[in-house]
């Protein structure tokens, strides 16, 4: 039997945390096909390096959920935090109790760091600053249910509240898959900015197609900037230089050496992530001058094993690390905003269409998300939609569908892409101004209306509701910065 006349229990789009952590929340008799584009580890729970954000006992859970509610500045949804902290602790023990092992010191106790904005030291890492690596290498070898690598999927038949299947382009073919239940995980929208942290299968399609189906999206203003990065290298994904290297002592500097965050927030390298992207942003282009990570207070050998991804990235790029300023920039990183499901992760309307992870909505982060939340949100709330699924066995008849689709990519394609790119990150980006929102808002219509493929129009669906969810909210908020002309 082919794959393709199967009818699943479960078709996952996406293998990060959230849709593995998903698909090993189903047991192995379960008929699950996970789908992803090209390669399984091409996502950004990959590259995801200073830990997982998880309260360390029962006491620390109050002020894992006061943390992660002042960070999303009373844009949370208080029901979904409480969620995350409190079923956090026994996702992350279910984590380790399945074999995975998070960094421990000499006498084998887990190894908490800091990050900005954490009261205290809460985030658990793995291989150093390798956390997203490991998990992901875990989740794969534990993975009991197929795996369709190479295909993209390009359409959802959505009928009456159901969503029967999907389609995918796999090598240079349509295929449809059907299933009982659809989960969507992802992941955010990185491609559509200029400078990124993001893996490059990160392309915000299938947030663009939810729209052309009818299922919206929520806060999608609300974009988080991470300050540290080295955005000089090739390629469209920016080199991240982890928030724990400041929690745990680097310092911001320009290149007369000042540590001009402490002008902006008395907290300096430990504000939180959008006050540091501002101030950044802002010195760099009040005063001209370049701006560094300095690292060098740490030890060399402890820095090669605390951060050896760090420490080979930048070697390979010609920085000796810790002695080395390296040169940082603010670039997107993180889409707080997604596609609007209830705490369980099932799509308002729908009686078979969950989203988790990145690509979703719970409002677990608000307006802005607290460093290290999301991995353990993949974690939570895969959890919660598997369980749902299991408990309510929808019974509907499935329908077949025509596997006809179309154009996905037009020669003009690549270019507007690029000026999309360039468009958001100039309009929607740190700092943010009405009017030029509007004009990108123009820009986008045009671009819709042009002969273009279908990803294209995908990406341009996300995107303008993200400048509209922007021109609409009109006061600066968490990540959204406007800047307001009274
Ligand atoms: C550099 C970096 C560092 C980070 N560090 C941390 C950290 O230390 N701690 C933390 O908590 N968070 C961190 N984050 C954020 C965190 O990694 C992500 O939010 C999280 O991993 C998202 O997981 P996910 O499963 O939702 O999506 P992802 O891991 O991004 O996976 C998305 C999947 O969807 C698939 N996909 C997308 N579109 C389609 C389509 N149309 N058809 C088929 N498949 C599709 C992709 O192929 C991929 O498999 C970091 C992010 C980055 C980029």
């Amino acid at each position: 039997m082919k794959l393709s006349d199967t009818i699943y229990d479960a078709i996952i789009i996406g293998t990060g945390i959230a849709g593995l952590n998903a698909a090993a929340s189903f047991s192995r008799d379960k008929n699950v096909l996970l789908i992803c584009k090209e390669n399984s580890w091409d996502c950004n729970t990959f590259y995801a390096q200073g830990g997982v954000a998880v309260a360390v006992d029962d006491e620390d859970i109050p002020s894992h959920i006061h943390d992660t509610l002042e960070a999303g500045a009373g844009l949370c949804d208080e029901k979904a935090v409480e969620i995350l902290c409190n079923d956090g602790r026994d996702a992350i023990d279910d984590f380790i109790k399945r074999g995975f092992l998070f960094d421990k010191d000499e006498e084998g106790n887990l190894l908490y760091t800091k990050e900005a904005a954490h009261s205290r030291n809460r985030i658990l890492h793995a291989g150093g600053d390798a956390t997203g690596r490991h998990m992901h290498h875990f989740l794969m070898q534990e993975n009991p249910h197929k795996l369709l690598y190479n295909s993209t999927v390009t359409d959802l038949f959505i009928e009456d509240g159901y969503c029967h299947g999907v389609r995918v382009y796999h090598k240079d073919e349509f295929r449809n898959y059907y299933a009982k239940n659809i989960i969507i995980a992802s992941g955010g929208v990185g491609s559509i900015y200029e400078y990124h942290t993001n893996a490059r299968a990160i392309s915000a399609d299938m947030q663009g197609l939810c729209i052309e189906k009818g299922c919206d999206l929520r806060d999608m203003e609300m974009m988080q900037f991470h300050p540290t990065v080295f955005i000089h290298n090739r390629g469209a994904r920016k080199q991240l230089l982890t928030e724990a290297l400041r929690g745990e002592g680097a310092h911001i500097v320009d290149e007369n050496g000042k540590r001009f965050l402490f002008e902006y927030d008395q907290r300096g390298e430990l504000s939180p992530r959008s006050k540091v992207s501002r101030a950044i942003f802002d010195w760099k282009k009040k005063t001209g001058l370049e701006v560094y990570l300095n690292c060098s207070m740490f030890d060399e050998v402890f820095f090669r094993e605390r951060f050896p991804t760090i420490y080979f990235n930048l070697r390979d790029m010609g920085f000796n690390l810790p002695n080395d300023e390296v040169p940082i920039s603010p670039a997107f990183h993180y889409a707080m905003g997604g596609i609007e499901t209830d705490l369980n992760g099932k799509v308002p309307g729908m009686h078979n269409l969950y989203a988790i992870g990145e690509v979703a909505s719970t409002r677990v982060h608000g307006a802005n998300r607290l460093a290290s939340n999301s991995l353990l949100e993949g974690l939570v709330f895969s959890r919660r939609a598997v369980k749902d699924i299991l408990q309510n066995d929808v019974d509907f008849q499935v329908k077949k569908f025509s596997n006809e689709e179309e154009i996905l990519k037009k020669p003009i394609d690549s270019k507007l892409k690029n000026e999309l790119r360039h468009l958001m990150w100039e309009a929607a980006g740190i700092t943010r101004e009405k009017k030029k929102l509007q004009e990108a808002l123009e820009k986008i219509e045009k671009m819709l209306k042009k002969d273009i493929g279908k990803l294209l129009r995908l990406r341009l669906n996300t995107s303008r509701n993200i400048v509209k969810s922007a021109i609409y909210r009109e006061e600066p908020l968490g990540a959204h910065y406007i800047i307001t002309k009274r």
